[in-house]
């Protein structure tokens, strides 16, 4: 018997977002790396996103095995309109209704891959099968044939013991504006408007009771995160929420070449290379990058606080901004309703708006990159981590908040902007707020133990993922358990 028989065979199914699905590929590429045979479920317009980086991966490395298994999204039929198989499609529509229509839609069809993964999983026997949260009958599925289902939420220890906690909390302990929340370690203060919304009631809160009980039933969760960076949390999780548990991250860093951190997930809307040369004439520590994630929307008024803070705080800047990165006329137009006239011409040299797709890690990793306004998802939340960076938290949605307090209160790396409620109720930052937190970060009183504090646990994240390193072992156990 070939010694290749003992190694896993490892199947991923991600949530169909550039939030899962870049970790998810970050995830099969170490699993392969580390011996496993790695298969990626995905439908065919998101198998075309990761082909590309798959592509540069065996051709780095021939002998190792990574592949896509393509299944049928046919969206027409389900109420999606054609092309849809990603949010990335909806969610910068500037018409709220249509955004929150089209996002149940999309979850709603995600039954709809059931039957197509029990074949997969029938005919092909892996052994595992490590699919996302938003699949929660993938562990009923996944028995029917006894391959083990693991879940993958694609967020960190803390906010999954947030949310454990506030759960089990009564209801009119969490109704005071500001609480306390019970059982968690560390005497976290939380707001009514930071909390995600669980209400049993909405279609959000019943789907999200269907994922904890799949989760609890489930052979264990893989975490993106590493020990150090949250041990208090990664112990409690283990002993309250869940039977087991593996970290084996931050997965970002295993992108160590320009390619592989310069093209993950969608096409950069401007030229690597020239972006790279901007940076390089720059300062070490003195480049703001700002970036709200792949799905968070930005209404023109916030925008335009955003412009006015920037240039007001006279330092270096990378702004990504989710619009269409294609100069036409109508998209000029648009332009004059999120930026102060004159903007670009004012701020020529020391500004780069990059319309659409930023190659983020490439970016946060330069020299001269040194605070990151982020909107607090976990992967860039880890990306920042990972690059040694003080942040500016600026969390909209999700589970955001909870990053948030991670970052300003436990690891003391961040300041808050001062949102105070999730956007889709109506936050608003000013210009002159947005100045203030971008200020402190970078040369306030505390920026420089911020700093510090920041560039430790960059070092740490790194040692973790080393051979010996608290993820690399927790990884090395996974793939002994699951080899036999
Ligand atoms: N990302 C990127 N370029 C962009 C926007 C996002 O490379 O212009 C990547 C980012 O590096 C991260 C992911 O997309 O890996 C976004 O995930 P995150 O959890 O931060 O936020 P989400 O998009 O899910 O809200």
């Amino acid at each position: 018997m070939s010694s290749d028989s003992h190694k896993p065979h490892v199947m991923f199914f991600p949530f169909m977002g550039y939030g899962h699905m870049i970790p998810t590929l970050d995830m099969a590429k170490l699993f392969s790396s580390r011996g496993a045979k790695s298969t990626i479920i995905t439908t065919p317009l998101n198998a075309k996103i990761l082909q590309k980086p798959i592509h540069t991966f065996k051709n780095l490395n021939p002998s190792l095995k990574l592949e896509i298994q393509i299944i049928d999204f046919p969206c027409v039929q389900l109420g999606l309109p054609e092309g849809c198989e990603n949010p990335d499609f909806f969610t910068s529509s500037n018409n709220t209704d249509e955004r929150n229509t089209m996002m149940l839609k999309f979850f709603a069809s995600m039954s709809f891959f059931k039957d197509q993964i029990e074949k997969i999983l029938e005919t092909t026997r892996p052994s595992c099968l490590i699919a996302d949260m938003f699949f929660p009958w993938a562990t009923e599925a996944a028995e029917k044939f006894n391959v083990p289902r693991l879940v993958f939420h694609g967020t960190g220890y803390f906010s999954l013991c947030s949310e454990y906690c506030i759960r089990s909390m009564h209801k009119p302990q969490k109704m005071c504006e500001t609480f306390k929340v019970s059982d968690l370690p560390g005497d976290i203060m939380m707001t009514q408007g930071q909390m995600r919304d669980l209400d049993e009631e909405t279609e959000m809160g019943k789907f999200f009771i269907e994922v904890i009980e799949s989760e609890v039933k489930s052979s264990g969760v893989v975490v993106n995160s590493f020990y150090e960076l949250e041990p208090e949390y990664a112990d409690f999780y283990k002993s309250n929420v869940v039977t087991r548990a593996w970290h084996i991250g931050p997965l970002s860093v295993h992108n160590r070449g320009f390619e592989e951190k310069a093209k993950r997930g969608k096409k950069a809307s401007i030229d690597e290379v020239e972006c790279l040369k901007w940076l390089n004439s720059k300062r070490q520590d003195s480049v703001i990058y700002v970036s709200f994630g792949s799905v968070a929307y930005i209404k023109n008024e916030q925008l335009i606080e955003i412009a006015a803070g920037l240039e007001a705080c006279g330092a270096s800047f990378i702004w990504v901004v989710r619009k269409s990165g294609e100069n036409t006329d109508e998209e000029e137009e648009e332009d004059q309703e999120w930026l102060p006239e004159g903007f670009e011409e004012r701020v020529k040299g020391r500004g780069m708006i990059i319309r659409g797709w930023a190659p983020q890690v490439m970016i946060l990793d330069h020299q001269a990159t040194g605070v990151f306004v982020t909107h607090c998802g976990w992967n860039s939340v880890l990306e920042g981590v990972a690059a040694g960076l003080p942040m500016v938290t600026w969390p909209v949605g999700a589970e955001q908040f909870y990053n948030e307090i991670l970052v300003t209160q436990v690891l003391r790396t961040g300041v808050s902007v001062g949102t105070k409620k999730h956007a889709s109720m109506g936050d608003f930052i000013s210009r002159e707020n947005v100045e203030k937190a971008v200020r402190e970060v970078l040369a306030g009183e505390e920026a420089e133990e911020r700093r510090s504090r920041a560039k430790k646990l960059a070092e740490m994240a790194k040692a973790a993922v080393e051979e010996g390193g608290s993820s690399y072992n927790d990884l090395s156990s996974f793939i002994e358990e699951f080899s036999s």
